[in-house]
């Protein structure tokens, strides 16, 4: 292909920074791959770069302002000719609004309308100061012609697209729209493909991938999705995220119990242990439904670690609800939590309500989970010192002289290869995307150490 050659005759660049989640990760690797198949080069800064582009996230205000900081910040470098763009939730959520508070933005484009991003790119080209692709997000376009894959061995396929839940407090069903399912045959056929491209891990990927619903005559339903995606050949780990408790299924943890492929790992934010504030966030389940579920997935055929997210501060939670929240996070010793301070949304339920929350109350909550999650998972991880996992090997930290990788159930575990392995202190026969058995010598809140076996 041709590279795309500026009037003055140099090859045009761009820089993609991406703020938010996994999906966010995965779309830029659609917007990437399209920019190449257009003769665009990536390139690692900003001064390289003619298309400056941001992915952008709006789940919490400190996210979207970051945003509009990071443009504040260069918007000197419009001055050298540079060209900026605002893609995803944000672009989504502010619309034509973000040419007004910074005006050096001239690209526009929702999530939704990234199939449309050649056409948008032209307009850009061709001088246009003003481009927006900011379509409802409807699509059923799930990649682009050029996803383009940044992650050298896990690989993200997008199973479903959009939220039906209306949480109050979330912007999710409004940037990304209503659920859309993809088929299992266009799903399955990606994950064959990626076997090929040498990818042993793949990551299913949804904003609430358990109200999957194959579209196709086939009907298959999230959890026989995942024992057919388990079931290809080539796959070693099948990983899934992100999981609601109203649509979790006993199914799904019947199939993760016999098939190891699937990652023993499930991520289900139950965001409080209070009934009043779940039913005030919309969330469709209670605390002793929420319990239910874990119990199932305790008992599992093999262990499953379990991660959860939480918000603090949200409109009218008291001291008791936020207790309760406390209580069950010790009840249930949550492998791990991302503990969130509530901030009002545009476009939400729970955004016109009065954020009744101080910030001093709100810190003080999530300093207290932050401190008793730490110290529970510093003591629970002690249990596997002297057992051995099975790690994906990710990177070498050559002054360490450790790799560092994650084990099935998401945990980084930083190990010594065995020293007939390494060659002159390099890292023999480990690489990244390749597999070790590493037995765990010392354990902390967030990560393992150990050493590797045969
Ligand atoms: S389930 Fe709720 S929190 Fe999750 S994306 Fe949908 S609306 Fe947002």
């Amino acid at each position: 292909m041709a590279e795309k050659v500026a009037e003055n005759g140099e090859q045009k660049r761009f820089y993609l920074e991406t703020f938010g989640c996994q999906m966010n990760v995965h779309d830029s690797e659609r917007v990437a791959g399209t920019l190449v198949s257009r003769g665009y080069t990536a390139v690692g800064t900003m001064q390289e770069a003619d298309l400056i582009l941001f992915n952008t996230c709006s789940i919490r205000d400190k996210a979207a302002q970051k945003v509009f900081d990071r443009l504040a910040n260069f918007k000197a470098l419009q001055k050298q000719g540079k060209k900026f763009g605002v893609l995803g939730c944000v672009a989504q959520q502010e619309g034509e609004a973000i040419f007004k508070r910074a005006p050096h933005v001239s690209l526009v484009v929702g999530s939704a309308s990234y199939a449309r991003l050649p056409e948008l790119i032209a307009q850009l080209e061709n001088g246009e100061t003003k481009v927006t692709g900011l379509e409802a997000a409807t699509d059923e376009a799930f990649e682009t012609e050029y996803t383009r894959r940044d992650h050298p061995f896990r690989a993200f396929v997008t199973i479903i697209e959009g939220c039906d839940k209306h949480c109050a407090y979330c912007v999710v069903p409004f940037t990304r729209g209503k659920e859309r399912s993809r088929t299992s045959a266009s799903v399955l056929t990606e994950i064959r493909h990626l076997v090929e491209l040498g990818y042993s891990e793949v990551q299913l990927l949804g904003q609430n991938v358990n109200s999957y619903r194959d579209p196709s005559p086939a009907g298959l339903s999230f959890a026989e999705l995942l024992a057919a995606a388990g079931a290809v050949p080539g796959v070693e780990r099948v990983r899934y995220t992100t999981s609601h408790p109203r649509d979790f299924t006993p199914e799904i943890v019947r199939v993760m119990g016999e098939n190891p492929v699937l990652c023993d790992h499930v991520h289900l934010p139950v965001q409080s242990g209070s009934n009043d504030v779940l039913r005030r966030m919309l969330r469709g389940y209670t605390r002793e439904h929420y319990l239910g579920i874990v119990d199932g997935i305790r008992a599992c055929a093999r262990p499953l670690a379990l991660t959860t997210d939480i918000i603090v501060g949200f409109p009218g939670e008291t001291d008791r609800d936020f207790e309760e929240t406390a209580e069950l996070m010790h009840e249930v010793h949550f492998n791990s939590a991302f503990i969130f301070k509530y901030s009002p949304r545009p476009n939400t339920e729970a955004g016109t309500w009065p954020d009744d929350i101080s910030e001093e109350v709100k810190a003080q909550r999530f300093a207290i989970l932050q401190e008793r999650q730490q110290a529970m998972q510093a003591e629970d991880n002690q249990a596997h010192v002297g057992a051995t996992m099975k790690v994906m090997v990710e990177a070498f930290h050559p002054k360490l002289a450790q790799w560092a990788g994650r084990s099935s159930s998401n945990r980084v575990v930083n190990f010594t290869p065995m020293p007939a392995l390494d060659v002159l202190g390099q890292p023999g026969a480990l690489r990244p995307g390749g597999y070790a058995q590493v037995r765990i010598t010392k354990a902390g809140p967030n990560s393992f150490v150990g050493q590797q076996v045969n």
